[in-house]
């Protein structure tokens, strides 16, 4: 343990102790190793750079997409007396130059930059003129195609980085990177895999919960009115749904503010302001809200429908609880709200195979939304690592009876199979009702003898069971957009009997509200 560190942070940050992964990653900073670390949002990603820019001769440069973060940062560290500054394009010129011209006279310790400002000439410059032992690139993932936030700029950074001679030290920092980003930054940057720290991806003060078959608005106004003090976020997919949800809350006399893309920006900074000084205490926004918000105590984060992948929807339902007390995740889930992050799929200009992907990512979403796992564990998994259960989410919470559904389970599964493993779950789930539908007679699907295996079911019911089964791993969807489901391995153990499957069965009044949603 380098003993300089644990006494900065002793004396400059107040902190007895470095936390999990802090210390791993500062020693691997500082022994010069190029380094990729992987922790939580509220982890203390960002004394792991701050700590080692101040053990460095020279300056650090912190590479940042969030521009309003950059101030934040700049200000915590000049209140510690830790000289700092920032460029960005807030800036005028002349400020501009007046900072730069500071950093090459050696007066700061950290200077934060956007990914694009990295390739001006006067960054070149710069670092000409002083030396840069370390440069720390946040929010990391986005050098990646395969993130949820790609941004070319941070791509350029890597090739910039090439050209840099004596190559400084490099720590590339994320919240949410999957096996298949964190490899990709690896590989972009050239860390080594051994030097890759990750820490736990659970948030032990966060209680996730999906929220099915309600009214919605019902529920979240009743949740505001018996959270009436506290601060939280509601997320919309859409704009026109961010304005409904406000107007909507301001009636019912609740402080809330609005934030979405077609604001203007001096009222996106307005609302953000007042939520962040707590002169509102609820802001409904869609996801151009709230990156690098470090606002300690927001309380809860519901998602009035579900974002486009789990990396987006644990980075935004991880603004809840950023200093450590309980918290609510909740996701008020709908299979229907697929459609809409769908539609942005769809109209985006991505390449094909990266519209394949992204499907993918949604659709683990929508499992999300389905499955009765531990619902932390859920995410932790799909971040590539396990954990035990949290004993505090929905489903660890969910008290219903385990019913066996083995025999259902088989139905589906055995119609899956004498289709061929060919089809879709709404092709699925007409075969199994015994659907009038013109393509069974096309597809000579009403031979098959699992045509209309369970008639009498409403095809609402059928759809979750298949979405469960799919949740639960007996099926796997292939990628694309209308995805054939294929029998799992575990899905065989079932039809060969096996395996039993259970299910927490709704109970009747919950589906009755399922029915009329
Ligand atoms: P991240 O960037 O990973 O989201 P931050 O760097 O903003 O997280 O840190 C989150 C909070 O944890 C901050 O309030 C920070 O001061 C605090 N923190 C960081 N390291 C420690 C530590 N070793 N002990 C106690 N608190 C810490």
């Amino acid at each position: 343990m380098n003993e300089e560190a644990v006494q900065l942070l002793q004396e400059i940050y107040g902190y007895p102790e470095f936390r999990v992964g802090q210390q791993d990653v500062i020693d691997k900073v500082i022994a010069r190793q190029d380094t990729l670390a992987i922790m939580p949002t509220g982890g203390g990603k960002s004394i792991c750079y701050q700590i080692p820019a101040l053990l460095f001769n020279g300056l650090t440069i912190v590479v940042s997409p969030l521009i309003s973060l950059m101030k934040d940062q700049v200000d915590a560290l000049l209140e510690l007396g830790i000289p700092a500054t920032y460029i960005n394009s807030t800036l005028s010129n002349g400020e501009m130059h007046q900072r730069l011209k500071n950093a090459s006279n050696g007066e700061y310790k950290l200077l934060y930059v956007a990914p694009e400002r990295f390739q001006t000439e006067e960054i070149f410059y710069l670092m000409q003129s002083v030396e840069v032992p370390f440069i720390a690139i946040d929010e990391a993932h986005c050098i990646s195609q395969w993130g949820h936030d790609f941004r070319p700029s941070y791509l350029s950074l890597c090739e910039t980085l090439q050209s840099i001679h004596p190559r400084p030290t490099i720590l590339a920092l994320t919240a949410t990177a999957t096996p298949v980003v964190s490899d990709d930054i690896l590989r972009l940057l050239g860390i080594a895999p051994d030097n890759r720290v990750k820490t736990g991806f659970s948030r032990e003060n966060l209680a996730f919960q999906v929220v099915k078959g309600q009214d919605r608005n019902r529920f979240l106004l009743e949740y505001l009115k018996v959270n009436r003090t506290q601060s939280g976020i509601v997320y919309a997919s859409t704009r026109k749904e961010v304005e409904r949800i406000y107007e909507l809350l301001l009636t019912k006399g609740i402080q809330a503010g609005k934030y979405h893309g077609g604001m203007k920006e001096s009222e996106r900074n307005d609302a953000q302001e007042k939520f962040l000084y707590d002169k509102v205490t609820v802001m409904v926004a869609t996801n151009a809200f709230g990156m690098g918000i470090d606002k300690s105590n927001v309380r809860f984060v519901i998602h009035y429908q579900i974002p486009k992948n789990i990396e987006a929807y644990y980075q935004e339902a991880g603004r809840a609880g950023r200093d450590g007390l309980d918290s609510d995740a909740i996701l008020l889930f709908s299979p229907q709200d697929m459609q809409i992050q769908q539609f942005f799929i769809d109209q985006s200009e991505m390449e094909e195979s990266l519209k394949k992907y992204e499907y993918k990512k949604l659709r683990e979403m929508a499992q999300y939304g389905s499955t009765q796992m531990c619902l932390q564990r859920f995410i932790v998994r799909y971040f590539g690592e396990d954990c035990e259960d949290c004993e505090r989410c929905s489903n660890c919470l969910d008290d219903r009876d385990e019913v066996d559904i083995t025999l259902e389970a088989q139905k589906v599964l055995s119609c899956v199979k004498r289709m061929g493993e060919t089809f879709g779950k709404a092709m699925i789930m007409k075969v199994l009702t015994g659907s009038k539908d013109q393509k069974m007679k096309q597809w000579d699907f009403e031979e098959l003898s699992t045509y209309g295996l369970m008639k009498g079911m409403p095809q609402k019911e059928v759809t979750q069971l298949i979405d469960y089964l799919t949740a639960e791993k007996y099926l796997a969807p292939t990628d694309g957009q209308f995805p054939i489901l294929k029998i799992t391995n575990t899905g065989v153990s079932v039809l060969k009997g096996e395996l039993k499957v259970s299910r927490k069965q709704a109970q009747v009044a919950e589906k009755v509200a399922v029915d009329d949603a």
